[in-house]
């Protein structure tokens, strides 16, 4: 199974979308168990994957390293800022499986929503750790706001020649804040006229690709949502929180969602007298995504909006619609998909993603 390890709750970073305080009244800022308490629980389970998380983790790369020296885990996984990825030795590199970096998109969008310079220091930072022994997946992990424009901030990071992203992913600035809406004018305008319609240029994009070069761009969504409907298997919910995906925080409580260690419904247990085998499936979903016709297709999105309802249930229904609009533009193009794997241009399999839980959340 999966397990975040928030190794600290302070981040390097300020962005303009981000709610970590690293309030010292949710969780201590430090993890509070030794590396041998964290062994002693997750060695109940036969494939374990680590993901470092935080805060960014690579402020303590202390715990990284004695990690990676001291728990079997089939894979590492590391979702960072990627600021200090420069300080990650070869031997720590060649370890990781997954890295996920966030970056926004254009220079302008990144750097205004992550703080000037961002953009750059990263970049090279990567250029650095492919150079310095990281052959694993790296994907480029967007957040979207209201200054983002979709189809070009994908295209600019999926068409980056050096260095290269083998996925791109995002996430909605939206559901997790309150007051509502506040980094937007308009939500409404924003989703229809700009996020929707960027989407749909985006589905046409990546389908001439496919068409015309038999070359499947790695859009993470459009990979995910595309395999279910070619298979016509239904999923759960896709980031696998509560399922087969755990949080560690740093008091060692055991969560289902990594970003909500203040909200009862999300606690599991703790290291110390939690059985591993009792966390899979304890948490189930609330309305209104079991009355939804997408559910087989969509999941449920996200367990941490669908208990908060921090929009509001309205909120909640315009940012299902973005979801609902993904799944129909691409829902357009199965019959072809299928026709194309008929004719052995592109097989089932390399729509299928992830390949293992990677902490990717599939619908954005
Ligand atoms: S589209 Fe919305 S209501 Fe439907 S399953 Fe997804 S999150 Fe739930
Ligand atoms: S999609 Fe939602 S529930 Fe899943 S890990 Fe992200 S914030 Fe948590």
């Amino acid at each position: 199974m999966l397990y975040y390890i928030t190794l600290t709750s302070l981040c390097n970073q300020k962005c303009v979308y981000c709610g970590n305080t690293g309030d010292i009244d949710v969780r201590p800022i430090n993890p509070k168990y030794t590396i041998t308490e964290l062994k002693r629980f997750l060695d109940e389970d036969p494939d374990i994957i680590i993901c470092f998380y935080g805060g960014e983790p690579l402020l303590r790369l202390d715990l990284i390293k004695e990690i990676i020296d001291n728990i079997d885990a089939s894979r590492f996984i590391l979702q960072t800022n990627g600021l200090l990825l420069d300080r990650l030795e070869k031997a720590y590199l060649e370890k990781l499986d997954t890295i996920l970096v966030s970056i926004d998109g254009r220079r302008e969008i990144t750097d205004y929503y992550r703080g000037e310079g961002s953009y750059d220091k990263v970049l090279n930072n990567i250029r650095f750790i492919r150079k310095h022994g990281f052959s694993g997946e790296l994907i480029a992990r967007m957040a979207v706001s209201s200054k983002t424009d979709i189809y070009l901030d994908v295209l600019h990071l999926l068409e980056m020649e050096d260095p290269r992203f083998d996925y791109v992913h995002w996430q909605l600035d939206a559901l997790w804040d309150y007051p509502p809406y506040q980094r937007y004018m308009d939500f409404d305008l924003w989703l229809h006229n700009n996020y929707n319609q960027g989407i749909t240029k985006l589905v046409r994009y990546w389908i001439n690709n496919i068409i015309e070069k038999h070359y499947m761009p790695g859009i993470v969504p459009f990979l995910g949502i595309s395999y279910s409907l070619i298979t016509n298997k239904s999923t759960k919910l896709r980031c696998l929180s509560g399922i087969e995906a755990f949080a560690i925080s740093t008091d060692g409580r055991i969560l289902a969602c990594p970003i909500a260690p203040e909200y009862s419904f999300n606690i599991l247990g703790d290291i110390y007298k939690t059985s591993i085998k009792d966390l899979p499936n304890k948490i189930e979903l609330d309305e209104p995504c079991y009355s939804c016709y997408y559910l087989w297709i969509c999941g449920g999105r996200c367990l941490f909006t669908n208990k908060t309802k921090l929009w509001g249930l309205d909120g909640f229904m315009k940012v299902c619609e973005s979801v609902k609009h993904l799944v129909n533009e691409l829902m357009k193009y199965k019959e072809l998909l299928l026709e194309l794997i008929e004719q052995g241009y592109i097989s089932v399999e390399s729509f299928r993603y992830p390949k293992y839980p990677n902490s990717i959340e599939v619908i954005p």
